[in-house]
């Protein structure tokens, strides 16, 4: 495990709000949308007008539809401009010999921040205790 696939208490959401995404979540799903990346090709509204309706604030309803078919739809997105992770997707892990806290999302990791490097266990015990409350939350 190596450490630059390590999230010290920062989840994809952070990371993501970082890049100018929006967040829409439920129990399941995150659901991020970036505007500036939208090219308005209307899949998604054709997808399921219930969802995700442009009239609407906020425009995208979770409760509209379930979460395979939301994430289905998402994933015809030409543009990219949305993004999903499956909250049952990510797992938290604590690396005893390490004493470290990290957070995994399924195939892929979100990144480091370079400056949590080399921080001790005193941000290692305050990163579990934000990442299992966290991890109860999404059960
Ligand atoms: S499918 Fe993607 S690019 Fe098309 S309108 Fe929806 S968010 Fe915008």
């Amino acid at each position: 495990m190596k450490n630059e696939n390590i999230i010290y208490a920062m989840t994809k959401k952070e990371n993501m709000e970082q890049k100018g995404f929006k967040t829409y979540e439920n129990d399941a799903i995150c659901v991020f949308w970036r505007p500036s990346m939208c090219t308005h090709s209307g899949k998604c509204v054709m997808g399921n007008n219930a969802v995700f309706d442009p009239l609407r604030r906020p425009w995208i309803d979770l409760s509209q539809a379930d979460t395979k078919e939301i994430a289905a739809i998402i994933d015809q997105c030409p543009s990219k401009a949305l993004h999903y992770e499956l909250k049952e997707a990510i797992r938290v892990v604590f690396e005893e010999s390490k004493q470290q806290a990290a957070a995994y999302d399924g195939e892929k990791m979100t990144g480091v921040r370079p400056e949590y490097s080399g921080l001790g266990i005193a941000l290692s015990i305050a990163g579990i205790r934000y990442l299992v409350s966290w991890y109860k939350a999404i059960q």
